[in-house]
């Protein structure tokens, strides 16, 4: 394989991995190691070009760093990528990324993502040991995704409305996948009105069957009526198009890098929508990943869990004392532990 590195004045190291013998074409983001191995997923995607799949490494990685840093976690964040068509040389493409992860031993250790599953997972573990979320262990982290997202629609209920109760609001999910469905189905148990999209058929017409879910075309998401919008599919869905669309009041969901830029948490403040950071509400499956990476019993994954009620409700509080966007008292507080640990005096 032929690794070359792309420097950049933000990120500790990205690499480029080709293996033009059998097509593969990869990219490992580290963002940082201060607090411990990167840790983030391998996204399976065919992008348009390298420069497109650089930038969502570049951004998916620093989010990583932000959502271990501020879920207390000796982690650091990393991400990494294969470029290309997934149903074509699948295990041959593995493999090869496998032996990629294998070259920064340990400094990177990576996990399924969006088109990868712990079934892919297993072929990545024949070349490197540098790999969790494995079947049997720690497994698919998406129930407890889903569970995190709960609690941070929970707290952003009682932020707005003071009640823990969910019942009879309505909460529209974009995005009927692995995570989407767990959702959808803990948000029907509690008797909340559901309204969906997905651009895959079969996903979207399970959970209409199973939760008497609405369902519309994946372009009407953005504007139905709901309490809640919960984007559950990729990133960049919150931008100049789709804000001044939505008729909610709270924007909680486990896609990562929901926000297209910085710039659209304010336009989201500006329309008195609560916005839950993405990371901070979707760091269940890392925190599932625990039980693997670091040794935790599942219960300490669960408790966790919960508390990313209590995060949420602290970010708000910051948020709005200080009059900044959720997001920004977000950053603020994992960039406050981040230069901590570069002060080993002050380490918690
Ligand atoms: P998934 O691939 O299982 O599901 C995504 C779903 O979104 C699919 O059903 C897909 O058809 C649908 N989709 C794609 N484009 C769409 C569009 N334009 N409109 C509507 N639906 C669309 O992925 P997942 O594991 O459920 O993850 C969902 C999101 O949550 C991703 O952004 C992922 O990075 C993030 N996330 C997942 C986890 C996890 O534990 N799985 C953890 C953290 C973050």
């Amino acid at each position: 394989m032929e690794i070359t590195e792309k420097l950049t004045n933000t990120h500790e190291l990205v690499l480029i991995g080709r293996d033009d013998a059998i097509g593969y074409h990869g990219i490992i983001a580290i963002h940082s190691t201060a607090l411990g191995p990167a840790v983030g997923g391998t996204r399976f995607w065919n992008y348009d070009n390298e420069a497109e799949a650089l930038t969502d490494a570049l951004r998916l990685s620093q989010g990583m760093t932000y959502k271990s840093a501020l879920a207390g976690l000796p982690l650091g964040g990393g991400k990494s990528i294969i470029i290309g068509n997934s149903a074509r040389n699948r295990n041959a493409l593995l493999r090869a990324h496998g032996r990629f992860v294998d070259t920064l031993q340990g400094r990177y250790i990576t996990a399924e993502d969006v088109g990868t599953s712990p079934a892919d997972m297993e072929i990545v573990r024949l070349e490197t040991k540098y790999v969790a979320g494995l079947i049997g262990r720690s497994g698919d982290p998406s129930p407890f995704t889903a569970a995190g997202v709960f609690r941070a629609i929970q707290a952003s209920n009682y932020f707005l409305w003071r009640t823990l109760e969910l019942s009879g609001l309505t909460v529209a999910i974009q995005g009927c996948g692995n995570v989407g469905y767990c959702l959808a189905k803990e948000l029907h148990e509690v008797g909340v009105r559901l309204i969906v999209s997905d651009v895959n058929s079969e996903n979207l017409s399970r959970v209409v069957a199973e939760f008497g879910a609405e369902a519309v075309a994946p372009n009407e998401i953005f504007s139905v009526k709901a309490d809640v919008f919960a984007p559950c599919a990729l990133g960049g869905v919150l931008n100049d198009e789709t804000i001044p669309q939505l008729k909610v009041q709270i924007v909680a969901g486990s896609a990562n890098n929901q926000l297209l830029e910085e710039r659209h948490g304010t336009m989201l403040r500006n329309r008195n929508i609560l916005y839950a950071p993405d990371y901070v509400a979707n760091v269940g499956g890392v925190l599932n990943g625990c039980t693997e990476l670091l040794g935790w019993t599942s219960e300490q994954a669960v408790t966790k869990m919960l508390a990313i009620y209590d995060t949420v409700l602290r970010i708000f509080k910051i948020a709005e004392e200080e009059g900044i966007t959720p997001n920004e008292a977000a950053d603020r507080l994992a960039e406050e532990r981040l230069q901590r640990s570069e002060r080993p005096e002050d380490r918690d």
